[in-house]
Formats: C-alpha cells, sequence, structure tokens
C-alpha cells in the first residue's frame, strides 16, 4: 500500500501517517519525491486489515490517495516508487540521461593486466572498471580468482585510474573486505536466490548489482532485488546477463533484452545488460551492446582484457582493447538516436 501525500501537505501531517501506519505494527516508509511524499508500507498487511486501514488513511489531513500494491514485491515495483531510481557513487549516476559502461578482465589477473585494461576502459569513457576476485567457476579445477590479493589490486588501480569499481561478493563472509576494497558490490547470477547473501549486502549502503539468474523468472528477479531494498539498501542495479538457451552451439545463453523494457515498466530501478556472458563470444557482444542500449538499458558491464587469448577466465567472450575503443564510439550513436549520452574518454 502507497500514501501519496498532498503536495502542501506539512511534515507533522506526514509524521502523523508515519505515526498511524506503525501503530498498527506495520513499517511504514517515508519517500520524499520531487513534487510530494510517498509514505509506503512495506510489511504485509493483513486482509481483514486492508479496507479498513486504506480508510483510516484516506480521512487524514494532507493525504491525498492511498493505492494498493497488487505486486509481490513492493519496495522494487513502480506502482510504490512511480519515479525512476537513480544509484549514485562518487560522482557516477546509474539510472540517469547517461549510459554508463563498466568494463574490465573477468578475473583480476595481475596489476599490468589490470592497469592496461584500466586505462583502456577510462580513455574510452568508461565509467566503472570490472574485475573478478572471487570466482563462480563450474569447475572447482578452474581458475578461482585472486582473492583478497585481486581486491587490493582493484582499488590500487581503482584510485590510481579515477574509475569506481565493481566486484563479485561471493559469499557473506567476504562481505566486509570487498566492501573495504570496492565500490559496487555484484551479486552472481549463480547468487540471486541466496538470500542470506541478499540479506547481508541489504544491510550496507553500498550499490548492488543483481545478476538475473539463468533461470530465473522477472519476478524472481525483482523478489531478490525486494531483499536487499527491504533491508533499507535503495542503491539497486539490476543486470540481465541471458537466461537458459534452446541452442547452445552459438551462444551461452540467451540474452533477454525484453527484460529491459518489461523491468522498466514493472520497477523504479535502473537496469543494465551485461552481453558478455550472455554471447560467450567476443564476436556477438558489440551487436548486443548496441541493441541493449537502444531498448532502453542503463548501463553495460562488458568483459575486456589486454590479451584475451591468455585470459584465465572466459577469454571467449572478452573483446580486446583497441574493440573495445571502436564499440564506445559505435555506442554513443545509438545513445544519441535514443536520446541517451555515453561520455566521452580522452581517446574517443
Ligand atoms: C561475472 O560477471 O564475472 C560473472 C561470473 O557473471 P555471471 O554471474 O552473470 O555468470
Ligand atoms: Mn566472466
Amino acid at each position: 500500500m502507497i500514501v501519496a501525500m498532498k503536495t502542501d501537505a506539512t511534515n507533522e501531517e506526514i509524521e502523523r501517517v508515519v505515526e498511524r501506519i506503525s501503530s498498527f505494527g506495520l513499517k511504514a516508509l517515508n519517500m520524499p519525491g520531487g513534487e510530494r511524499t510517498a509514505i509506503g508500507i512495506a510489511s504485509a498487511i493483513p486482509p481483514e486489515l486492508r479496507e479498513t486501514l486504506a480508510e483510516i488513511l484516506e480521512s487524514m489531513p494532507g493525504v491525498d490517495r492511498v493505492t494498493h500494491v497488487s505486486r509481490t514485491y513492493k519496495l522494487a515495483s513502480r506502482e510504490f516508487h512511480p519515479i525512476d531510481t537513480v544509484v549514485t557513487i562518487k560522482g557516477v549516476q546509474i539510472g540517469s540521461n547517461e549510459v554508463v559502461v563498466a568494463a574490465g578482465p573477468c578475473a583480476i589477473e595481475s596489476r599490468e593486466q589490470l592497469l592496461a585494461a584500466a586505462k583502456a576502459v577510462k580513455d574510452a569513457g568508461g565509467k566503472v572498471l570490472r574485475g573478478g576476485a572471487f570466482k563462480p567457476r563450474t569447475s572447482p579445477y578452474s581458475f578461482q580468482g585472486l582473492g583478497v590479493e585481486g581486491l587490493k589490486l582493484l582499488k590500487e588501480v581503482g584510485e590510481q585510474t579515477g574509475l569506481v569499481t565493481i566486484t563479485e561478493v561471493m559469499d557473506q563472509h567476504d562481505l566486509q573486505v570487498v566492501l573495504d576494497h570496492a565500490d559496487i558490490l555484484q551479486i552472481g547470477a549463480r547468487n540471486m536466490q541466496n538470500y542470506p547473501l541478499l540479506t547481508a549486502v541489504g544491510k550496507s549502503d553500498r550499490p548492488v548489482v543483481i545478476k538475473r539468474g539463468p533461470s530465473a523468472t522477472i519476478d524472481e528477479w525483482l523478489l531478490a532485488a525486494e531483499y536487499v531494498l527491504a533491508q533499507g539498501n535503495s542503491n539497486v542495479i539490476l543486470c540481465e546477463r541471458g537466461v537458459h538457451p534452446l541452442d547452445r552451439e552459438h551462444t551461452r545463453y540467451t540474452l533477454d533484452l525484453s527484460a529491459v523494457p518489461v523491468v522498466k515498466f514493472l520497477s523504479h530501478l535502473p537496469v543494465i545488460v551485461d552481453p558478455s556472458h550472455a554471447c560467450g563470444n567476443w564476436r556477438f557482444v558489440a551487436a548486443m551492446s548496441k541493441a541493449a542500449v537502444a531498448a532502453g538499458a542503463d548501463g553495460l558491464l562488458i568483459e575486456v582484457h589486454p590479451n584475451p587469448s591468455t585470459a584465465l577466465c572466459d577469454g571467449a567472450q572478452s573483446l580486446k582493447l583497441e574493440s573495445f575503443a571502436t564499440l564506445m564510439h559505435d555506442l554513443r550513436a545509438v545513445a544519441t538516436a535514443v536520446g541517451r549520452k555515453i561520455e566521452f574518454g580522452a581517446s574517443s
């Protein structure tokens, strides 16, 4: 349920509505907007109370109208929060008019590798450096990432280049060390329904990118976001990265680009797209990146590597640094065509 206050409602009137909601043992969330304040009820309202509560709240001074949120997710829904959320970290805004590009290697391998990738990302106009330190690998014999050593390199290179950083947190026990070294937390596709992990990241105030599980429906994905939002962390970004394919021969997953406008319709949260894991093949990454921007994505998460043929992880889907620069150039034209922008870097 959401209570829209009148545009001229006073702070006292808002406070009284919050207190009235709390008096029923329900959690009220004050959401000041540009024009007016809305108060959301985040807890489940017992069905027998629903009508009475709506009547009580509607008759209170300063209240404009009361709306029921029909979706199973509440805080993530656009019904609850009609205005687009913009997540800001160190001056980078995700969910604004600017399309934000995050790029970097699948896994951090060395200082040289990460720095070369970071410089290229920055020069081409990328804003965020990605790099995995804790890697979720299908085989226990594959390279598992450099762990804390990798996080240290990410922090160092992020500071050196001025790029915001993102890395995956795989386990809630690693959360503190990841918070100490990176700016944005990434929940991997395999962990989208790891509820203790979602709850733990929800207790921090750090931006969280939640990747869609390859078998997850859009509602399940939004409910994963709800876990983070319900803990009080409103800095949630959704990332489409491909769902289980009919045909694994040519692509690794199937990029569900329709998820972008669908999620934008259902939710106020920013949506970004990872074409690299979806395609699994660098040849298709540029086309799907452009398509994602055309479909309304707020950002991209792209794997790049100075020498993909030697990559310890996901080399086949990683763009070379020159191809990334070309892609950034082409993406600007697509962004302009759909009324968005991508900032220039030193070499673009
Ligand atoms: C990644 O981005 O490094 C990754 C492992 O992706 P996903 O969780 O989408 O498989
Ligand atoms: Mn990868």
